[in-house]
């Protein structure tokens, strides 16, 4: 009885990880800070967005740079905005330098309306058409629910949420009502499983998925897709500084997750290209998670968070 209990106790292990990883789950390389990459094999055809414009709030550093940078390397043109034009400007010239192709810096605040009216006439201005919104500005921060100030908690409702709206807006009445196009919200996945400390970025994040299943409905006979993509924990990132990356890997906390370690930024920009390209031309109002599976088996635990929490802030 014991023999046999022990055979089905194999037959039932896991099997042990692969010493080679098959093409499919093969990682394109990334870098670590916000500089483009050395080397870049197409997996996609380097013509995909040719002659396309994409317009990336966010687009000046991590994940929203390696979006802008990807784009670009295959055809697209780029606009790429935040409130920092310097930092906007330096990223620009890196990704002109390394693709070849345009991009066009700009400052604006998605919490004010104004400025994102400026921005898109003045890319109209430009390149004549904006093809891709990508919604990717952001700010977030580990706090408990209990010491979150009011205004902590509305000012990341105010960029996250409203910001995205205010975008999708603007570029719905100045270009896409009439040609119709393509948003790509970047949200997460921290509201599936109430992740502690991250009541305002979940929060936030979940009304965008619910704006994007809306927008997709209203805006779906304009010719408009509306999707989201849900980043895991991605390394290189303000993000992943932010929110105790490091402090996990040391402990290696990634070992839980389904792929066994964080993402990297050309990831999210590869599954970002998907959704831009007519490579998904009809997916819309959905939410694509990109996180190795992290969200099914990732601790949330309130005290280790706590912990993480305070080191990450010194
Ligand atoms: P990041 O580099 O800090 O990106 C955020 C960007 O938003 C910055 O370029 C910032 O530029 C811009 N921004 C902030 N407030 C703005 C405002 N009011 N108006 C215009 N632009 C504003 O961080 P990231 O980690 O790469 O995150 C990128 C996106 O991925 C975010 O939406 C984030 O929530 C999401 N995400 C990231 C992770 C991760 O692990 N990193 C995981 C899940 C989701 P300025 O300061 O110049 O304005």
């Amino acid at each position: 009885r014991g023999d046999a209990a022990a055979a089905a106790q194999a037959q039932c292990a896991l099997p042990p990880p692969m010493a080679e990883a098959a093409m499919a789950a093969q990682v394109p390389p990334d870098e670590e800070a916000d500089e483009c990459l050395r080397e870049y094999r197409h997996l996609f055809s380097p013509d995909l967005l040719a002659g396309q414009v994409a317009f990336i709030t966010g687009g000046g550093s991590g994940i929203g740079f390696r979006i802008a940078e990807i784009f670009m390397r295959h055809g697209c043109r780029t606009v790429i905005a935040s409130r920092n034009l310097e930092r906007v400007s330096e990223a620009s010239k890196k990704l002109v330098a390394a693709t070849g192709q345009q991009c066009l810096p700009l400052s604006l605040d998605v919490r004010q309306p104004q400025t994102i009216v400026a921005a898109v006439d003045e890319a109209l201005k430009e390149f004549k058409r904006i093809d891709i919104l990508i919604n990717g500005a952001a700010g977030n921060f580990l706090c408990p629910a209990s010491a979150l100030s009011f205004n902590a908690f509305k000012t990341v409702i105010d960029i996250d949420t409203i910001g995205t709206f205010n975008t999708s807006k603007v570029l719905f009445e100045k270009y896409f009502r009439d040609h119709g196009g393509v948003i790509v919200n970047i949200t997460a996945t921290l509201s599936y499983r109430g992740q502690a400390l991250q009541v305002h970025a979940g929060a936030a994040k979940a009304a965008i998925d619910a704006m994007t299943r809306h927008l997709a409905v209203e805006w779906g006979p304009n010719n408009i897709r509306v999707n989201s993509l849900a980043p895991g924990p991605i390394a290189g990132t303000e993000g992943f500084r932010r929110l105790g990356g490091k402090f996990a890997e040391k402990l290696s906390l990634f070992d839980m997750i389904p792929l066994q370690r964080a993402g990297n930024k050309t990831e999210i920009a590869h599954s970002s290209l998907y959704l831009a390209s007519p490579l998904s031309s009809y997916v819309t109002g959905t939410t694509l998670v990109v996180d190795g599976g992290s969200w099914l088996t990732s601790a949330n635990n309130f005290s280790a968070l706590l912990g993480i929490a305070s080191s990450s802030a010194k």
